[in-house]
């Protein structure tokens, strides 16, 4: 869906490609309108995209979704940012629930930052998440119905029988799961850790990089509460890669602390001593998670 174009005629599919950006152009999407192609591969983590607000409004008006994108600090987890932005540039990408674009308020620079979240290979369409990933597919197309009136048709929308009946499964699990995470609720480190490894399998079944920082967290947190310190490094460490890649280097500095000194962290040793396991163990490479 073109958002900016939402409300006037929507262009020919026949339109010739327009240069968006550097290595960015603006093209006809068969069943989609327009959308953003890549001209050159952009890597893991590139921004392929920075870029200051036409102007911001207040998100908590109603309606106000609909064309702007979010200037606060939850992205892709839905709208919780109090203001939101028109970015006559970023409201050029389309949505996708298995998107492989993010986008980031940085506000020291008052820029939404678009980064890719993956290798991104000349031709690929870029897109952004508008709303819920971590939801049925009848949530999800609910939600952009509701906001926005288009039947998202992505990759995984377009599943059908048993495996869109196990994606859903796993993105309901996945829901569940970064609540309690968001609440800080892991219970026991061992069952913590358990649902760690089991997210960061989902995540990649779904493709989701955007979240791994923060299982890679929920696996730190439990190994250093329990002051198994090798392995709360290497949980660390795998943090502060995906956040890079996700959000930038400013946001993933604070755990260039934690690789290097997980003892610091404030749950560190508070609960009995135990050694658990890292994503430098065998068990990771047994998973397939290497
Ligand atoms: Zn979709």
């Amino acid at each position: 869906m073109d958002t900016l174009g939402a409300s006037s005629s929507p262009p020919a599919p026949t339109a010739e490609p327009w240069e968006l950006t550097d290595g960015l152009a603006v093209e006809a999407i068969p069943g989609k309108g327009q959308g953003v192609r890549a001209r050159r591969p952009f890597a893991r983590g590139e921004t392929v995209l920075a870029e200051a607000a036409l102007f911001t409004q207040s998100l908590r008006r109603t309606n106000a979704s609909t064309n702007v994108l979010p200037c606060g600090g939850n992205d892709a987890h839905g709208h919780v940012a109090a203001r939101g932005g028109l970015f006559l540039r970023g409201a050029r990408f389309n949505s996708s629930c298995v998107p492989n674009v993010n986008n980031h308020w940085d506000a020291a620079r008052g820029l939404l930052v678009f980064r890719a979240l993956r290798d991104i290979a000349p031709g690929e369409e870029l897109c952004l998440a508008y709303g819920r990933l971590l939801a049925t597919r009848a949530a999800r197309r609910a939600e952009m119905r509701a906001k926005f009136g288009f039947e998202c048709a992505c990759e995984a929308c377009a599943l059908t029988g048993r495996a869109l009946a196990e994606s859903d499964a796993r993105r309901e699990s996945l829901g569940s799961m970064y609540a309690a995470h968001l609440q800080g609720a892991y219970g026991d480190p061992m069952d913590g850790l358990g649902e760690a490894v089991l997210a960061v399998r989902m995540l990649r079944e779904e493709q989701l990089p955007v979240y791994a920082s923060s299982f890679y967290y929920s696996g730190f947190h439990c190994c250093a509460a329990v002051a198994d310190y090798r392995s709360a490094k290497a949980w660390a460490a795998k943090a502060f890669d995906a956040s890079r890649a996700a959000f930038g280097a400013d946001h993933a500095s604070r755990w260039k602390r934690l690789v290097s000194d997980p003892s610091s962290y404030a749950a560190a040793g508070s609960l009995g001593k135990r050694t658990l396991a890292g994503p430098d163990s065998p068990l990771w490479a047994v998973l397939g998670l290497s």
